[in-house]
């Protein structure tokens, strides 16, 4: 399947969607369209951005890039509401069926636009300032850390064990660049660095909100993934030497751990929430899209372990992540988005009965994962989606404190919060 011409035919476009939906937020319905279609920089906006000021990643870094060691570009982009677009520049293929937004400059600033019109104006990241330093063993911080314009991110694990057995989430390209590779073991060396890092980020003033952690699956240790758990008590423990707190905001997105190493995982550590991600609100869409979590854990066993957290965690720190649309991936996925939602959202409300709240991101099929030539569904969709997941949890009175726009950024339904 190839470039759709006339794909604006069959969907509602922004304008239109702002128009049938008025209550929905303007600028959020463009965060979706345009992590949904990407967004193309034109060489102009491109040699705008200044390294030395903005926040760039080797292209490496961005999951969609495929083109590794090639030159380095923004992470993402911020409305000026303080919304943020979580897209690099996109890389076209052959399979790309809608065309992106494109970041383009006017009038010597950063725009969206879309069909020759200025859609909106945006503001590149700015650089982390410990990006420039290095720890006490020589590591440059950049390796340790990443960021957001509010919060720091470590990646103790950037392996995912399913890669090695062939049952990756057929969506995802995240460390596809160490596909098939063990997990690693880190030295006290690395936490050092992680103590070191964090600790030379606060002192960057007022910018970091939270602290955010995630990796691949680890499936190793005595107890099936108490690797995984090892690696982020270790990583939190040298954090919270730095953060000089009992317990701080933390999201952690980890893979479902029994209520052991939950305990264990909050005794041990400053952590406040915690996130892990069924992708997919459907036990046997489950099953196709994400093989491993399905052999490994299963279903009903990641829903049980969601609802063992909120007794550990407490409600409003528990969230579950799923990539929004991919239940209309084909063959196996809903024909319809009208039957997709319904069951979506059904499946939604009994989760959030159980106290656990969503953080869904926008499905953007990429280019270097299975389902690189998969259609996503209509703005119209997510938008109704987003709301109502915003809905599920405004009803069940669930916070969503570490995964609001404020401490993340990346998810639609969440960025409704700020009108709660
Ligand atoms: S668990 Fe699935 S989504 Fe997460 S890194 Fe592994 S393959 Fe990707």
């Amino acid at each position: 399947m190839a470039f759709e011409p006339d794909w604006r035919e069959k969907e509602l476009s922004l304008k239109e969607v702002a128009e049938k939906y008025p209550d929905f937020p303007k600028l959020i319905a463009l965060k979706i369209d345009a992590s949904r279609r990407g967004i193309k920089y034109t060489d102009r906006a491109l040699a705008a951005v200044d390294p030395d000021f903005h926040h760039v990643e080797p292209r490496s870094v961005i999951t969609d890039s495929g083109t590794k060691g090639a030159n380095s570009v923004p992470l993402g982009v911020t409305l000026r509401d303080g919304t943020l677009i979580c897209q690099g520049d996109k890389v076209i293929t052959k399979h790309t069926r809608r065309e992106p937004y494109t970041l383009d400059i006017v009038d010597g600033r950063p725009v969206l636009i879309d069909l020759g019109e200025e859609i909106e104006g945006v503001e590149f990241w700015e650089k982390p300032l410990f990006y420039d330093k290095v720890t006490s063993n020589g590591t440059p911080m950049r390796e340790v850390a990443s960021a957001r314009p509010q919060r720091i991110c470590v990646i103790p694990q950037p392996v995912c064990e399913f890669w090695k057995h062939r049952c990756g989430c057929k969506y995802c390209s995240i460390f596809s660049d160490n596909m098939g590779l063990d997990a690693v073991k880190r030295s006290e060396a690395y936490f050092q660095d992680v103590y070191e890092t964090v600790e030379e980020a606060l002192k960057q003033k007022g910018r970091y909100a939270s602290f955010m952690m995630t990796s691949g699956t680890a499936l190793g240790g005595e107890e099936l993934l108490d690797d995984e758990v090892d690696a982020y008590i270790q990583t939190l423990q040298a954090a919270g030497k730095a953060i000089g707190a009992q317990k701080f905001t933390v999201k952690l997105v980890g893979t479902a751990f029994s209520e052991k190493q939950l305990r264990r995982l909050y005794d041990n550590t400053g952590i406040t929430t915690y996130t892990t991600d069924l992708e997919v609100l459907n036990k046997d869409l489950f099953e196709w899209i994400c093989p491993g979590k399905a052999k490994y854990i299963g279903y009903d066993e990641w829903k049980n372990r969601l609802y063992t957290a909120v007794g550990i965690f407490g409600k409003g720190n528990v969230n579950t992540g799923f990539v929004g649309g991919v239940e209309t991936a084909q063959p196996h996925g809903f024909k319809s988005e009208e039957e997709a939602l319904t069951s979506t959202l059904a499946e939604a409300e009994e989760i959030g009965a159980h106290g656990v709240s969503f953080a869904e991101t926008v499905w953007n099929a990429n280019p270097r994962s299975v389902f690189y030539d998969q259609r996503e569904p209509s703005l119209e969709y997510c938008v109704r989606l987003a709301q109502g997941l915003a809905d599920i949890r405004r009803k069940n009175g669930i916070g969503i404190y570490t995964d609001d726009y404020r401490r993340c950024g990346n998810h639609p339904n969440t960025d409704l919060a700020r009108i709660d």
